[in-house]
C-alpha cells in the first residue's frame, strides 16, 4: 500500500510526460536561420533498465554573423547539465523544448552539450514517435526509436527543422550493456569493449534528415552480402533480425536485394554507396532511416511473379531515393517523399507482376482516395499539418497520371533524371515547383494545368459522354481549362485523344470506354 502511494503520483507524472506530443517544421525560427549545422557527433549511453539515456552531443556549425544566442531544440524532459564552447562552460537556458546557449566571445564553431534523462515513450510508433522499449522472445531488451513526426529533439539537441541537414553527416557512438548491439546509420567504424559495456561508433559523411538519424538496440542475427549496383559499385548489404527470426534472415536479404534492384531500374543507382544498404528489425512497423531502414513487418512476403515482395521493406527502401537523397525542406512538399515512394511501390507490381497487376493496384488505390485535402500543403507547414493519407495515395496517383499523360518514353527518363540532378539531391533540398518545373522543362510539355489541378486542389475533371448523331459520341472533360490525352475504346478500336472541356466527337456503335485502364483521376 505504501508502495502504491509512493509510486502512484510518480507514475502519473511519467504518463503525463509521455502523453505529450511534439511537432516540427513550420516557419524557421529567426535565431536558427543564422547558422548551419556541419556535423552532429553524438556520444550516448543507453540504460535499458531505466529506459533513459545520457551523453554528450558535439555540434559543429557555421555562421555568417556573430551569434548572441545559439538556439537548439531539445525536449524539456532531458536535463542539460553543462554546455562547453572552446572548452569553457557557457550559460544556457531550457524552456518550451528549446535550449538557448549564450556563446562566449569566441569565434568557435563547436558546442558540446551534456544532457540526459528518461526517454519519451512512443505512443503510436512510427506515427507518434519516441522510444519503443520491447522485449524479445528471450526476455531481452529490444529498443526502437522513431521521430519523423517530432524531429531529433526526442533524443538529441538539434537545429530541428526539415530544412536543416548536417552537411558533413553524423557520428554516433552508442554505449549499451553487453550483450546488446546497436544498428545505426552509415558505417560501423569502431567497436570498443568496456567491461560490461560495449560502444559502437557509426558514421556517415552524407547529409541526413534529422528524423533519419537513428539507432536500434537488441540482440540480433546478421545476414550480409555484397550488392552490385547499376553504377558498378559494390555495396555492403545487411539485415539484422532478432535471433528468433534468424532462419528468416537469408530470405529477408534476398527480398532486400530484389527491391534494391527494382528501385535502381526506375530511380537510378542506390544513393548511399559509401555506406550500406540495410534493414534492422524494429518493434514498430517501419521507417526510412537512412542506410538502416526500420523493418517491423513480420516477414510477410508475398509472391509476385518470380520473386517475393514485402510492401513495407520495399516502401521504406524507396525513400532512400525520395526522402533521403531527394529531400524537402518544407513539410508542405512532403507528398514528394510519400507520393513518389508510393508510386515506386506500384512499380514493383509493374516490374514483377506485369501490367495487369500494376493497373489493378493503381485502380484499387485510386478508388480509396477521398479527395478531401490537396496533397500540397500551404508554405511553412508543420509535419502534423502536412501529413495525411492522400500524400501517399493521391501523390502516387498524380505520378501515375503523369506517366499516362507523358507516355513511358518521356516519363521514365524524366523521373530518373529528376532523382539524379545535382541541384535536387543530397544537400540541395527540393520544392514542388522544382519538381513540376523540371518535368516540364525535361519533357518539353506544358503541364501547368495538370499539376495545379491535381496537386493544389481537390477538384476532378468531370467526364461527360453524350450521344451525338446516329453513331457518334461527344466526350468531354468539364471543369478544366486544358486538354489531357485520354485512352478511348470504341467499336472502331482503341485510340488516344486530347480531350478538354469542348470535347471530341468519336464514331462508335457502342458506348465508348473512356480511360479504361485508369490512368487518370476523373469524376466518372
Ligand atoms: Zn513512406
Amino acid at each position: 500500500m505504501k508502495k502504491f502511494l509512493f509510486f502512484g503520483p510518480l507514475l502519473f507524472v511519467v504518463q503525463l510526460i509521455n502523453a505529450q506530443s511534439w511537432d516540427w517544421g513550420g516557419p524557421i525560427d529567426p535565431l536558427q536561420a543564422k547558422f548551419q549545422i556541419q556535423q552532429y557527433r553524438l556520444e550516448l549511453e543507453i540504460f535499458p533498465e531505466t529506459q533513459s539515456i545520457s551523453g554528450r552531443s558535439t555540434i559543429t556549425f557555421t555562421s555568417q554573423e556573430k551569434l548572441d544566442t545559439l538556439r537548439f531544440q531539445l525536449i524539456d524532459q532531458y536535463q542539460v547539465s553543462k554546455v562547453l564552447m572552446d572548452g569553457k562552460e557557457v550559460d544556457f537556458f531550457q524552456k518550451s523544448d528549446l535550449l538557448d546557449i549564450v556563446p562566449t566571445d569566441c569565434t568557435c564553431n563547436q558546442v558540446e552539450i551534456f544532457y540526459g534523462g528518461p526517454t519519451p515513450i512512443a505512443q503510436n510508433p512510427p506515427w507518434t514517435g519516441g522510444f519503443t522499449w520491447e522485449k524479445d522472445a528471450m526476455g531481452r531488451h529490444w529498443m526502437g526509436l522513431s521521430s519523423q513526426g517530432e524531429g531529433a529533439k526526442l533524443f538529441m539537441p538539434a537545429l530541428d527543422h526539415p530544412s536543416s541537414e548536417p552537411q558533413q553527416g553524423v557520428e554516433l557512438s552508442i554505449t549499451v550493456p553487453k550483450p546488446y548491439f546497436v544498428a545505426s546509420n552509415g558505417r560501423l567504424i569502431q567497436t570498443q569493449n568496456q567491461d560490461q559495456k560495449v560502444q559502437y561508433t557509426w558514421k556517415t559523411d552524407y547529409p541526413i534528415n534529422n528524423y533519419n538519424i537513428n539507432f536500434t538496440v537488441g540482440v540480433f542475427e546478421k545476414a550480409e552480402t555484397d550488392f552490385r549496383s547499376v553504377s558498378g559499385a559494390v555495396i555492403p548489404m545487411a539485415v539484422w533480425v532478432l535471433q528468433d527470426n534468424k532462419y528468416k534472415a537469408q530470405e529477408l536479404l534476398e527480398v532486400l536485394r530484389v527491391s534494391t534492384q527494382t528501385h535502381e531500374k526506375f530511380f537510378g543507382p542506390y544513393p548511399f554507396p559509401q555506406d550500406k544498404i540495410a534493414v534492422v528489425e524494429t518493434p514498430y512497423l517501419g521507417m526510412e532511416h537512412q542506410t538502416i531502414n526500420a523493418y517491423g513487418n513480420n516477414f510477410q512476403f508475398v509472391p509476385m511473379g518470380k520473386v517475393q515482395y514485402d510492401w513495407l521493406l520495399h516502401h521504406e527502401l524507396g525513400h532512400e531515393w525520395f526522402g533521403n537523397k531527394v529531400s524537402v525542406g518544407d513539410w508542405a512538399d512532403m507528398w514528394i517523399h510519400e507520393g513518389l515512394t508510393a508510386f515506386g511501390d506500384w512499380l514493383f507490381y509493374w516490374e514483377h507482376g506485369g501490367p495487369e497487376a500494376y493497373f489493378k493496384k493503381a485502380r484499387a488505390e485510386a478508388r480509396g482516395i477521398p479527395h478531401a485535402r490537396p496533397v500540397l500543403s500551404p508554405p511553412n507547414s508543420t509535419e502534423k499539418t502536412a501529413y495525411h493519407p492522400e500524400i501517399y495515395t493521391k501523390g502516387a496517383m498524380v505520378i501515375h497520371s503523369l506517366r499516362g499523360v507523358l507516355g513511358d518514353e518521356l516519363f521514365f527518363p524524366a523521373l530518373k533524371a529528376f532523382a539524379s540532378e545535382e541541384q535536387f539531391t543530397y544537400l540541395n533540398l527540393v520544392t514542388t515547383k522544382d519538381f513540376t518545373d523540371f518535368i516540364q522543362r525535361y519533357t518539353g510539355q506544358n503541364l501547368e494545368g495538370f499539376f495545379k489541378l491535381y496537386l493544389e486542389t481537390t477538384n476532378l475533371p468531370e467526364l461527360k459522354v453524350r450521344k451525338q448523331g446516329k453513331a457518334g459520341y461527344r466526350i468531354a472533360l468539364e471543369g478544366i481549362d486544358f486538354e489531357m490525352p485520354v485512352e478511348i475504346n470504341t467499336s472502331e478500336g482503341s485510340q488516344k485523344l486530347l480531350i478538354g472541356k469542348k470535347g471530341v466527337l468519336v464514331t462508335s456503335s457502342s458506348l465508348p470506354e473512356v480511360d479504361p485502364r485508369g490512368w487518370l483521376m476523373l469524376k466518372r
